[in-house]
Order: C-alpha cells, then sequence, then structure tokens
C-alpha cells in the first residue's frame, strides 16, 4: 500500500523500528514488487544521472526560444570571484539550481524530481553538500528515499503538478523534498520530527504561488524559481534542525496547499494566461516566439 501521509511514514517508523528512508524503500519494494537490491540500484542510477547532468553542464546551450542558458555559468564566475553575498555552500547551490533547471530547458539530460519544471532544486541542494561534506553514497542514496516518499505523499494527498496545483505544487514539493533530504543527512534521535517540521515550513513559505510561464514554455520564471525552491529547502532544514517547529502539522500543511491549488484560478495553473505570463513583457515575448517559430 503506497504511502498516504506523513503520519503513516511516522507510524510505520515507530512500528517497525524504522528510519525514514527504510519506511519509503519497504513501500518501494511492495509496490514494485522489486527486491532491496533492484530499488537501490534504480536510485543509484538516478543519482548518477543527477551528477552527470551537473558534471556536463556547459553554461554554452541556449533553450531554442533564446530566453534560458548560460546564467547557471555567471553564477559559478560569481561566486569564483569571491562576490557573492551568501557565499560557500549556500551560492553553489543557487549556482546548480540554475544550471540544472536551464539543463531542462534546453533539452538536456536532467531527473524529474518530482517533475522536469522543478529538476533543480533537489539537486541543487545535495550536489554542494558533497564538497562540503564526507557523505557516503549510502547517506546520499537514503537522502533520496527520503524525498522520494515526501514526493509520493504530497502527489497523493494534494498535487505535484502546476496544471493541477500551480508552482507551489511543483517547486513548493521539490523544496519540500529537498529540505527533507537534507534534514535526513544530518538529523539526530529526532529524525522524523524533524523532517516532518522542515517539509511544513517549505511548503508553508511557497503556499500560493502561481504557475504563470511565459509562452507556455518551462523557462521563464521556471529556471529562477528552482532557486528559490533550493535556498528554501536550506533555511527550511536548517531551521527544523535548529529545533524550530511548524506550528501547523505537516500533514495538515500539505492539505492545506492541495485545498489552494484546487480553487487557484485556471489562468494561474500552467495556461500562461496570468502572472507574469499575462504582463506587457510577457504576452510581446510570446508574440515574438510565436512569429519566430510559429504555433
Ligand atoms: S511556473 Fe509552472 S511550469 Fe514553471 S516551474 Fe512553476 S509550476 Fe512549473
Amino acid at each position: 500500500m503506497a504511502l498516504a501521509s506523513m503520519k503513516e511514514i511516522f507510524e510505520r517508523m515507530a512500528q517497525n523500528g524504522q528510519e525514514f528512508w527504510e519506511v519509503v524503500l519497504a513501500d518501494d519494494m511492495e509496490e514494485r514488487q522489486v527486491s532491496r537490491e533492484a530499488s537501490m540500484a534504480k536510485m543509484l542510477t538516478t543519482w548518477r544521472a543527477m551528477q552527470e547532468s551537473a558534471d556536463s553542464y556547459t553554461g554554452r546551450k541556449r533553450s531554442v526560444s533564446g530566453l534560458v542558458g548560460g546564467d547557471g555559468m555567471k553564477m559559478r564566475q560569481y561566486n569564483f570571484r569571491g562576490c557573492a553575498m551568501t557565499g560557500g555552500y549556500v551560492s553553489e547551490v543557487i549556482a546548480e539550481a540554475l544550471s540544472m533547471a536551464e539543463s531542462n530547458a534546453c533539452m538536456r539530460r536532467i531527473v524529474a524530481a518530482p517533475t522536469a519544471g522543478a529538476c533543480g532544486v533537489l539537486p541543487a541542494v545535495l550536489l554542494p553538500l558533497c564538497k562540503y561534506e564526507e557523505l557516503t553514497q549510502h547517506q546520499l542514496l537514503e537522502a533520496l528515499y527520503v524525498a522520494a516518499g515526501i514526493g509520493e505523499v504530497i502527489a497523493r494527498k494534494a498535487s505535484i503538478a502546476g496544471a493541477s496545483g500551480g508552482c507551489q505544487a511543483e517547486i513548493g514539493t521539490a523544496s519540500a523534498m529537498a529540505a527533507g533530504a537534507l534534514v535526513a543527512l544530518r538529523g539526530g534521535e529526532n529524525e522524523g520530527e524533524q523532517i516532518g517540521h522542515a517539509v511544513a515550513m517549505a511548503l508553508k513559505n511557497l503556499m500560493g504561488l502561481v504557475c504563470d510561464p511565459v509562452a507556455g514554455l518551462v523557462e521563464v520564471p521556471c529556471v529562477k524559481r528552482n532557486v528559490i525552491g533550493a535556498v528554501n529547502a536550506v533555511s527550511a532544514a536548517d531551521m527544523a534542525l535548529a529545533g524550530i517547529e511548524s506550528r501547523i502539522p505537516v500533514d495538515e500543511v500539505i492539505d492545506a496547499m492541495g485545498e489552494v491549488g484546487r480553487r487557484m484560478p485556471v489562468e494561474f495553473r500552467e495556461t500562461a494566461l496570468g502572472g507574469l505570463a499575462a504582463t506587457p513583457t510577457g504576452e510581446r515575448l510570446k508574440r515574438e516566439l510565436t512569429a519566430r517559430h510559429g504555433n
């Protein structure tokens, strides 16, 4: 039976004496009828795909529209010059989120986590961390299982798609997955609780975010929204690890996000009829792209 709520994961942790990631692993084995080894091998393939995508980024590619490309490299160069106000890990998170999300827009290979539009968030918090901390491959796979479990719960209880729940469902879910994964890498005795608070805070902070892609392309504002998803994840994880709690329980936050998505006007759910897509510049870009490429 698939994971229906965060509460269910916490209960299984208590009942079976398992860590969060082990509950998700067991669920995957049951759902897909695969062995532990087969499940972990698939997760390793996912991790390697994220690494390869990051390693092969050059910043030279542009999207077909020409609106996106090269910003990940610009951010890396800015960081390299020591100019970033954030500095260190967080500035690399920003650069990685841009690079990965651009890679999607430029048709490079990425891992949809949970969707292609939000593909930059999870790798952006995990890949740079490997430079700062000695993380084993197994620890990283555990973190990916935690992220997968969070994504599964949100998909079942609410939505992970901009078309049905707005960008809060897409970037918001990716941010919650990344926040939980970070806590899992650092968590102590109260790991489950802290993951819950991190997920709740990450989702709350992006609640109401609309989906308004300019010209209907997953480029503007999508690439840069991956940055806010990633940085939001880091701050939510840090707050949870510091012992800061969400006053609203995580499952209630997920339900609230689902409700906001269902009541969101259709103009703000990937139709490109509202928000940034409907600005004078957004409309002009759409007209220009239509004239250049046709419908
Ligand atoms: S604006 Fe819409 S298409 Fe773009 S990342 Fe957000 S949900 Fe995805």
